[in-house]
């Protein structure tokens, strides 16, 4: 058996048998002690306490020794055997021993950390550079707990919230042996301090995301860094605040909340609204991502939405006391399915509430079994490919507006390569169509003696934050709604919308041409309908017009702008509305909508052939039938996509006039073979 002391950052003393027993919060504390090596790597202590797991075990302990080999902590003078490592059933510790440096230097260092002043460089305000809005990457560092403190414990992290700042404070020894701080800066779009509470964080990080995914959007929340940092703790009191603001009836509009949560462990994912029960993650025909096998209820008030996460989180602690702890291994997954009541076909809202494994680099392996090596693996992987991910989406976001962008060709977003980020395929794959909004919360203990893990998890946050590069923006093409500015936008609407004319103030207060493309559908259509008079019919033709002139303008985005602009250009002139009504002008070809009476006999739309008995031979026969005024009709069929209709020429009908409502105008839409509403 090897063993090896490893003195990380000049104070943290760590042993290891392959993986360190670095377990988090539970911290064995050695303070006021001499360590010396002996032959077989005990560690003998003189005059110090040690303070166990439990408190009620805290002891002097000038008379213990470490067996590091035999992973036994005896009490020398009752031969009492104390800790005992190899016993499975032992709680997990870990050895945390301030250096004697450090402890001989502890008021030096608490004194340089609240002088601590940053250097010009360090102290560049986070405002100052631009960057994609749709990700928001936040850390939160947590207050020193009671049993910390009583362990002598240091804060060792200091932030600048105002600058988005947070340092991570270091002891380092100068050549001459005298100590010296050395301060590591890292700067993120939000930053909360130990005294700033989880409605601060709401506000500031997670308060954008949750109108987003009731307007029919996807928002994401994930919660990273180590055991112990406050992952649980944020992400449950986040959930609350969110539960509360989804159902005090403040948001807009009429909608269904549904909310099923599971645990990722592994490769495997189980429910814990059902007892933990195995869930199947599968992707159906669609290519839409599944939970099969997974309970999801529909609360209707706050108190009922609250009891269904409690649950959920019930599951999660009761399996953190037992002796593996298991949420430190696994991510917690909460999702909020919101669906729109107003506008039926509008796609779900979703929001995501991720509460991930902690993130140690050494996590326990004790057992060595092979399910647990790879369980390892799979969190490494997972919060890897995490990372890719949430890059790699943000990336999209940005180059996105850019038609002829090449970047966003060759943006890829791996989210097969694990089961997290697989479940999570709505907010990840870039060939869906929908727009996301994602907020990242590191999470960071404050104690000095973790200052490692600490950094490592700012490194992580910081990589998450990608700058918006420095590109000039694309002039304005009257084809690319993404290069329409706000005044131009307001034109564009109030030349095609229609009739009535969708109010622009209404829908697009703000925003700009890339902003619009952006909306959900829902909340697109939701807004188009505060227009008087507005059908939801009118509302959704709209919406198609605006998202296949921006799809066209993606896929041409290598013809130059001159030959895109003549094709679609001529839609721009309004052309004069007929006065005549529609059933004068009956002709083939034309599209009716029927009246809905009949809507169990035919479908909702129909082409007109040609009238009823215009090919009867008999002169007075055709008369008298072509006098009923009924129209031989082809029926057309909505397809499986939204606002998609087929023609179908072999189901023919005779349509009464009567029967007719009013005339819709479809366009055939050669590439995806299927007709659309227009206006
Ligand atoms: P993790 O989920 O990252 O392992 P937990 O959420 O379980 O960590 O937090 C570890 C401990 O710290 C818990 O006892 C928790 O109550 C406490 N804690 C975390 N964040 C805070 C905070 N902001 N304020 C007070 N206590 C906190
Ligand atoms: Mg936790």
């Amino acid at each position: 058996m090897r063993f090896t002391l490893d003195f990380d950052n000049s104070f943290a003393v760590r042993y290891h048998e392959g993986s360190s027993l670095f377990a988090g919060a539970n911290t064995v504390c050695l303070a006021n002690r001499r360590i010396c090596v002996l032959d077989h790597l005990a560690i003998k202590l003189n005059s110090s306490r040690l303070n166990m797991v439990d408190p009620s075990r805290t002891m002097d302990v000038s008379s213990c020794r470490f067996n590091l080999s035999a992973r036994q902590v005896v009490d020398k003078q009752n031969s009492a055997l104390l800790l005992d490592l190899s016993n499975p059933d032992q709680k997990k510790f870990s050895i945390c021993i301030m250096e004697a440096f450090f402890q001989e230097n502890r008021d030096s260092y608490i004194k340089q950390v609240a002088a601590f002043q940053p250097s010009q460089d360090q102290a560049k305000g986070a405002g100052c550079e631009s960057r994609e809005e749709d990700t928001s990457i936040g850390a939160r560092v947590r207050p020193l707990l009671p049993n910390e403190i009583e362990d002598g414990e240091v804060v060792g992290i200091s932030v600048r919230p105002e600058a988005g700042y947070a340092d991570v404070h270091e002891l380092r020894r100068k050549i001459n042996g005298q100590p010296t701080l050395n301060s590591s800066s890292f700067r993120l779009d939000k930053v909360y301090g130990p005294n700033q509470t989880s409605e601060d964080v709401y506000h500031g990080l997670v308060a954008p995301l949750v109108p987003w995914a009731w307007g029919g959007g996807i928002s994401t929340l994930f919660a990273y860094g180590q055991t112990g940092s406050g992952k649980t703790y944020s992400v449950s009191e986040l959930e609350r605040l969110t539960a509360a603001e989804l159902m005090n009836g403040n948001l807009e509009g009429n909608r269904d909340v549904y909310i099923c949560a599971f645990e990722l462990v592994g490769k495997e994912a189980l429910d814990l609204l059902n007892d933990r029960r195995k869930i199947v993650v599968m992707e159906d025909a669609f290519g839409e991502s599944q939970l099969v096998g997974a309970v999801e209820e529909k609360p209707s008030t706050a108190e009922e939405l609250l009891s269904h996460i409690e649950r959920s989180m019930s599951f999660r602690k009761t399996a953190s006391t037992l002796k593996n702890d298991s949420s430190s291994r696994s991510h917690a997954v909460c999702r909020i399915r919101i669906a729109n009541k107003d506008v039926i076909d509008a796609p779900d809202g979703l929001l995501f509430l991720v509460d991930l494994a902690g993130s140690e680099v050494d996590r326990d392996i004790k057992e060595h079994s092979r399910d647990r090596m790879m369980e390892t693996r799979d969190i490494n992987v997972s919060l890897s490919t995490l990372k890719d991910c949430i890059r790699g989406r943000a990336m999209w976001n940005m180059t996105d507006g850019v038609a002829a962008n090449k970047r966003a060709m060759n943006v890829h977003v791996p989210f097969r390569s694990s089961v997290l980020t697989k479940v999570l395929k709505h907010v990840f794959d870039v060939k869906g169509d929908r727009y996301c909004k994602t907020a990242v919360l590191a999470c960071i203990k404050p104690n000095a003696a973790d200052a490692g893990p600490s950094k490592n998890t700012l490194r992580y946050a910081e990589l998450l934050r990608v700058p918006v590069p420095k590109i000039k923006p694309a002039s304005y093409n009257v084809n690319i709604p993404s290069t329409w500015s706000h005044h131009a936008l307001t034109k564009w609407i109030e030349r095609n919308s229609g009739s009535p004319i969708i109010s622009s103030s209404l829908l697009v207060p703000t925003e700009n041409g890339t902003q619009l493309c952006k909306l959900p559908k829902g909340e697109f259509v939701s807004r188009c309908l505060k227009t008087p008079n507005v059908s939801p019919e009118h509302a959704r033709a709209f919406y198609d017009k605006l998202w296949r002139l921006h799809i066209d303008s993606r896929t041409a985005r290598s013809a130059a702008p001159s030959e895109v602009s003549s094709t679609i250009a001529s839609e721009d002139e309004a052309s004069p509305k007929p006065t005549v009504p529609f059933q004068e002008r009956l002709q083939p070809g034309m599209i009716v909508r029927i009246k809905r009476r009949l809507s169990t006999e035919f479908a909702q739309y129909a082409m007109i052939l040609s009238p009823e008995g215009a090919f009867e031979k008999d002169s007075v026969n055709r008369e008298e039938v072509m006098g009923k005024k009924r129209y031989v009709c082809a029926q057309i069929f909505g397809a499986v996509m939204a606002d998609a209709y087929n023609l179908a020429m072999e189901a023919k009908k005779v349509i009464a006039v009567e029967d007719m409502e009013a005339e819709v105008s479809m366009e055939w839409d050669a590439p995806t073979r299927y007709w659309f509403m227009t206006i």
